[in-house]
């Protein structure tokens, strides 16, 4: 099928590949020049795992091109997938103008009947008012919407493209439902499920699963705490409780709070919308209070540990002090720093005087930008060296593989702050380092 795919992000890319690798022609849009100029060169402009590779093969085969001109991929292709923003608005609603955008764009540019493909995440009602604005603004001709939303991880983006667990496909006619199910003919023919519903509840459902799984990582951050205070272990309470079937291990592992692009924005504006359908969310609007409270918490716990490693009793014990902060992308396999924990625990710290160095095999020049005085580098030697504290951020493989009995001799003082809980707090003990993660006894 010919399938014109707009907005070239990490949602659009990857999608856009995927469906040209499992068969089909597929148009990327974006309006940044540069970043279509880019990919017609080969070059991706996000770091994503595997990505590359099937980018590559489907450009050269001819079934996957880029282009910045919407009007031309809307008059070529029947499908057209819509997978631009929905960044948070300034009032915590979603911001809706890319959409809005591109649809009066695509009703514009269409030369015949079209299928709109709402592929961004979305409130609640959203692909209807789509599709209100397609019949505005596109008169000759009918469009139909469908509601798709992708659950795809970054850093696991094409994995879970390629082996969904589930693909969710929204409707309101028979017509549409068998052109959607059409393009993921090759899932389905491999049993994975295809749940087929309303426009409504395909929007509701990713705001849901995104709501839920929000919900595990801020519940288990609380039972961190939890054992903190009480002297428990948060990684065998995890398995106690992640063994049973029922609730499942998968999201269970505590951390600084859920950041990035989606669940942040994506709770939020579900707990808006539940207000405004006057059916609050209250578990989600706790949910969102505990994840904000988590991080601010965290940032007076570290001033707390660095000052008594220091052996300071001061109010502001970082200043002049320089911190090392490991891993700055919300997670591991990824550059995306969007509500990274990196963007809220570093300003915290520099704004308490300390002078830090981040280190990032991927996202360092992303966080360069972002977060104002802040130095980064991609050796992370660089930023051990002279360290008199190091913050553990993310799980990148080689942060959690490090040899600490080696490292060690780099800092000016041994005092590491992991937020992932990735090092065994014994053996660091064991080393000398004044060690604090979470949820775990620190032998002394
Ligand atoms: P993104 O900001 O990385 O990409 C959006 C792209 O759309 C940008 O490159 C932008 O230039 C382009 N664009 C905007 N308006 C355009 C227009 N009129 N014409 C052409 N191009 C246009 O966003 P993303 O992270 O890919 O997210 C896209 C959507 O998917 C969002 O709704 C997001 O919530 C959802 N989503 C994201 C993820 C994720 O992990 N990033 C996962 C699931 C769902």
């Amino acid at each position: 099928m010919k399938i014109a795919m707009i907005g070239t992000g990490y949602v659009g890319l990857v999608t856009g590949a995927c469906l040209a690798e499992i068969g089909h022609e597929v148009t990327c849009v974006d309006s940044i020049e540069t970043k279509v100029a880019a990919l017609r060169d080969g070059k991706i402009p996000i770091f994503e795992s595997g990505l590359d590779e099937v980018v590559a093969r489907n450009h050269a085969d001819g079934n996957l091109h880029f282009t910045t001109d919407l009007d031309q991929a809307v008059a070529d292709n029947d499908v057209v997938f819509l997978a631009v923003g929905t960044p948070q608005a300034s009032d915590g609603r979603s911001d809706l103008t890319q959409i809005e955008t591109a649809t009066k764009q695509i009703a514009k540019a269409a030369n015949s009947d079209k299928i709109v493909v709402v592929k961004s995440t979305v409130p609640v009602g959203t692909c209807r008012r789509v599709g209100r604005i397609l019949s505005k603004h596109g008169h000759d001709h009918s469009f139909q919407v469908a509601s798709n939303p992708e659950f795809l991880r970054e850093g696991a983006a094409v994995k879970d493209f390629m082996a969904p667990d589930r693909i969710v496909i929204g409707s309101s006619d028979k017509a549409t439902e068998g052109v959607m199910r059409e393009i993921y003919v090759p899932f389905e023919k491999q049993n994975v499920p295809i749940v087929l519903t309303t426009l409504e509840t395909s929007e509701l459902i990713k705001y849901s699963a995104n709501a839920f799984l929000a919900t595990k990582v801020a519940f288990i951050n609380e039972m961190a705490n939890l054992c903190d205070a009480t002297g428990g272990d948060v990684s065998a309470l995890s398995r106690g409780i992640g063994l049973d079937n029922r609730i499942g291990q998968a999201f269970l592992k505590p951390g600084p709070g859920y950041g990035g692009s989606c669940f942040p924005k994506d709770t939020l504006a579900l707990t808006i919308l539940a207000q405004e359908a006057d059916c609050p969310t209250r578990i989600v609007e706790s949910v969102v209070d505990s994840n904000s409270f988590h991080i601010r918490r965290l940032g007076r716990r570290i001033a707390e540990f660095c000052a008594d490693s220091w052996g300071e009793d001061s109010h502001v014990p970082l200043v002049g002090r320089r911190v090392a902060v490991l891993g700055l992308a919300f997670k591991a396999n990824t550059d995306d720093i969007r509500q990274a924990a990196s963007t809220v625990l570093v300003p915290l710290l520099i704004k308490n005087g300390a002078e830090v160095i981040g280190y990032d095999p991927e996202a360092a020049d992303a966080a360069a930008e972002e977060i104002t005085f802040l130095q980064t580098t991609t050796d992370m030697d660089e930023a051990l060296k002279g360290a008199e504290a190091v913050l553990v951020l993310t799980e990148w493989a080689d942060i959690a593989k490090i040899d600490w009995a080696e490292k060690k001799k780099l800092l000016a003082h041994p005092a590491v702050i992991d937020l992932r809980n990735l090092y065994d707090p014994e053996a660091m003990a064991g080393l000398g380092i004044d060690y604090m993660s979470l949820g775990r006894p620190t032998p002394h």
